[in-house]
């Protein structure tokens, strides 16, 4: 009916029909009370394009737009129906991972950056258009009354860290080889 239209209207982002960021606060904020409730490992991930401005200012503002929904459609590709993907900004994006640990994390994440590197936009005249993304993770399991804020936060400072270290790539914001079976608390 008309009011469930107008309802999944108001959940997605029209450029690339993902989750818009007001539905990925619900999705956060349901994946953190089970995870905290469950003391489960879940991982978020933030993604964002490499050198996008270039991308504009070389091929125009539409071409950006393609590549966004490109990318949008690349990692739905990847990834599994329970996992969630939201387009959380202009060219940024947020993967949650329900129950991930940080190595079952990092190795999609890196899938993602690997995926998108292989998925070129192909421009009207034939030219090939190589996007690469950076990719930060968290992952644990969030105490009770954790806010999304904070995580998200811990994702994008390793997210930084990543474009600091050569773009391309995933940082993660606990160090793989030192974690546990089960991840440790986070505090916040
Ligand atoms: P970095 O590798 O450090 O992320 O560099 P960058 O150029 O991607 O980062 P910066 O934040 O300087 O630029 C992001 C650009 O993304 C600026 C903005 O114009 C563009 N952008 C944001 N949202 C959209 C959109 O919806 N469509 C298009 N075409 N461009 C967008
Ligand atoms: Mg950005
Ligand atoms: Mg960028």
């Amino acid at each position: 009916c008309q009011a469930v239209l107008e309802h999944d209207k108001a959940q997605r982002d029209p450029l690339t029909q993902l989750p818009n960021r007001a539905a990925l606060v619900q999705s956060l904020r349901q994946s953190m009370a089970h995870a905290a409730q469950q003391s489960q490992s879940m991982a978020i991930l933030l993604l964002d394009i490499d050198h996008f401005k270039s991308v504009n200012d070389t091929y125009g503002h539409l071409v950006g737009d393609d590549v966004i929904q490109n990318i949008a459609y690349t990692l739905v590709r990847q990834l599994r129906s329970t996992d969630v993907v939201a387009r959380y900004g202009g060219e940024e994006f947020v993967v949650v991972l329900p129950h991930a640990t940080a190595r079952e994390a990092f190795h999609i994440a890196e899938s993602l950056c690997q995926a998108v590197r292989q998925s070129p936009l192909a421009l009207p005249s034939g030219k090939l258009l190589h996007i690469t993304i950076s990719i930060g993770v968290y992952a644990g399991a969030p105490v009770h009354g954790s806010s999304w804020e904070r995580l998200v936060g811990i994702a994008d400072e390793a997210m930084y860290r990543a474009k600091n270290n050569g773009r391309d790539r995933v940082f993660m914001s606990t160090p793989v080889q030192t974690m546990r079976s089960h991840a440790a608390p986070i505090e916040g």
